[in-house]
């Protein structure tokens, strides 16, 4: 068997940096966070690094990579890695050996293609509307790279559409999408190349602001005070699912995965942590507008496991935890490669 002490996991210090690191230690591999100065407080408090890099920005992260290489560490990519470094750096220029299709970022980064990918793999999506003169229902206008689904907003007819897209004169880049009424659910899954087997570890929904409050105050005080619904995200809320949809949960992922080995310039298809996010409608249709091909942050109220992870593994299984114990036995059984994009 070979040793694991020769190697590290490496991530950079935000989004699911305190569980992936945690997961690392408990797996038994040593744990280095790159993070800036401001954050560096986190790490140490918490204890999960076993060792600091820090840099004064999170785009100089090629200037620490050699570091990394050196000491055989695997990096974790999650979403503010995919964001700062950029996914177009990571599959030109990242040297570091990095857990994950690279190729999988162009697919989850662009709505459309992402889109045709869900559609491959049988997936319900909203229906997206090509013009606002076709919008019949009510509709979600999504711009491209809001940060958190800041600035959405909600129409019913091309008229209402037209009034409210005034108020961002210089975008044009958006999506208008069927507005699924139901309730948000976001779905963690973990894929193992090395058994094959889809795990689901975890479900959570967002808690956002505004939408998360409007409920709070009565309609009329809403009209009143003449409020514009918006979706910043700020945490996440653990969700456990109705047990008889746990078999469409299992077998749309497996479809997804499935589907991502026919994707061009993904040539070992979509492995470890990823997500779909949609909304449950009354009729209990899984309505997917999104796929997020890496792991997310609504795994973070689960640092100490799920009710699922636990059911399978019998001690705190956090994702992080999972994607180093997959790394382990990439290691120790000589199929490391088999993990790396
Ligand atoms: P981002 O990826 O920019 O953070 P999301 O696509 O996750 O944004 O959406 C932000 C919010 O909008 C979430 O609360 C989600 O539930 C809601 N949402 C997104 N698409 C739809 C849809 N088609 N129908 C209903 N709600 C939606």
């Amino acid at each position: 068997m070979n040793d694991i002490s020769k190697y590290a996991i490496a991530t950079l210090g935000s989004h699911t940096a305190l569980q992936i690191l945690k997961g690392a230690q408990d797996e038994g591999l040593k744990s280095i966070v790159i993070c800036s100065q401001k954050s560096r407080r986190v790490y140490e408090s918490y204890g999960v690094a076993d060792e600091i890099i820090e840099i004064s920005d999170y785009q100089d992260y090629f200037r620490i990579e050699e570091r990394l290489i050196e000491q055989q560490a695997v990096v974790i990519p999650h979403g503010s890695f995919v964001s700062y470094v950029g996914a177009d750096r990571i599959t030109a220029e990242m040297k570091a050996m990095y857990f994950g299709s690279k190729g999988i970022l162009r697919w989850e980064s662009n709505r459309e293609i992402e889109r045709e990918w869900l559609k491959k793999a049988g997936v319900n999506v909203p229906k997206v509307f090509r013009d606002s003169s076709e919008i019949d229902r009510p509709v979600i206008i999504k711009f491209h790279g809001a940060g958190g689904g800041f600035g959405y907003f909600i129409a019913h007819t091309p008229e209402e559409f037209h009034e409210k897209i005034k108020e961002f004169p210089n975008q044009d880049d958006y999506v208008i999408q069927e507005y699924v009424v139901g309730v948000p659910m976001y779905v963690h899954y973990f894929y193992s190349p090395l058994s094959g087997e889809l795990e689901i570890m975890s479900f959570d929904k967002r808690y956002e602001s505004n939408a998360d409050s409007i409920g709070r105050i009565a309609a009329r005080d809403q009209l009143d005070a003449d409020l514009h619904t918006s979706y910043t995200i700020t945490g996440n809320i653990p969700v456990v699912v109705r047990e008889s949809l746990l078999p469409m949960f299992f077998h749309i992922g497996e479809q997804v995965i499935e589907a991502s080995k026919s994707l061009e310039g993904v040539p070992k298809g979509l492995y470890g942590p990823f997500c779909l996010e949609g909304i449950i409608d009354p009729q209990l249709n899984f309505r997917v507008f999104e796929i997020s091909a890496r792991i997310v942050a609504g795994t973070n109220p689960y640092t100490h496991g799920s009710p699922y992870s636990w059911l399978r593994y019998n001690i705190p299984m956090s994702t992080g935890r999972r994607i180093a114990r997959e790394i382990r036995q990439g290691i120790e059984e000589g199929r490391l490669e088999d993990l790396l994009g």
